[in-house]
């Protein structure tokens, strides 16, 4: 890209690192910003600076938020005995969408990918295990994601918490095999919810 002047040519390439943005993308992306007024410009620049300043993730269930524990873990009249248990905090959104879920989360930030490396203590798994002992839990839905890894993930976190007595279930394969909850629309998701069946 060295046909542009050194701040364009920045701007393009920190673009071209955001996930689905090819080159082609970000140089039409980059010219857009140019074209912006100043304060357009800045506004966009500072909401990047404000979030990435102020996000955190949740002490308790690892979701993101601004403030910890989050909106979810300190809202009391949510039901304190069943657990979610999603990949990202996408997909807690997913499900807030649905509106008939009304318990609490637990956000693993991926899941169990031996092909990539990835094993149970890359996840956020140990805080999980502690709000089990912790708490009085008696259902743990699984969410995961209904792929490879999802189900891996989902079959490993059965087996290691059944043992404890606690109710484990899986939501149910509306959602398409290889696909993301994320993507699910609300009707799929909902019944993906209601079907969930005990592990
Ligand atoms: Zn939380």
């Amino acid at each position: 890209m060295k046909y542009y002047a050194k701040p364009l040519t920045r701007l393009i390439n920190e673009l071209s690192k955001l996930p689905g943005i090819g080159g082609k993308s970000a140089q039409r992306l980059a010219f857009h910003i140019l074209s912006l007024e100043d304060q357009e410009a800045f506004d966009l620049a500072e909401a990047i600076v404000d979030a990435k300043k102020n996000m955190k993730y949740c002490s308790v269930c690892g979701n993101l938020t601004d403030v910890d524990p989050c909106s979810y873990c300190s809202d009391q009249t949510r039901e304190k005995g069943v657990i979610c248990v999603v990949e990202s905090p996408r997909d807690v959104s997913a499900m807030e969408r649905i509106k008939e879920f009304h318990g609490q989360y637990h956000v693993l930030h991926g899941a169990i990918s031996p092909m990539d490396g990835i094993g149970p203590e890359d996840i956020n798994l140990k805080q999980l295990i502690v709000r089990l002992q912790e708490n009085d839990i008696k259902e743990v839905i699984l969410a995961t994601n209904p792929n490879i890894e999802g189900e891996a993930t989902a079959m490993y976190i059965s087996r290691l918490i059944k043992p404890a007595g606690i109710k484990v279930t899986r939501i149910a394969h509306g959602i398409p095999v290889g696909g993301d909850l994320e993507y699910a629309d609300e009707v799929t998701l909902s019944k993906a919810m209601e079907g969930r069946r005990e592990l």
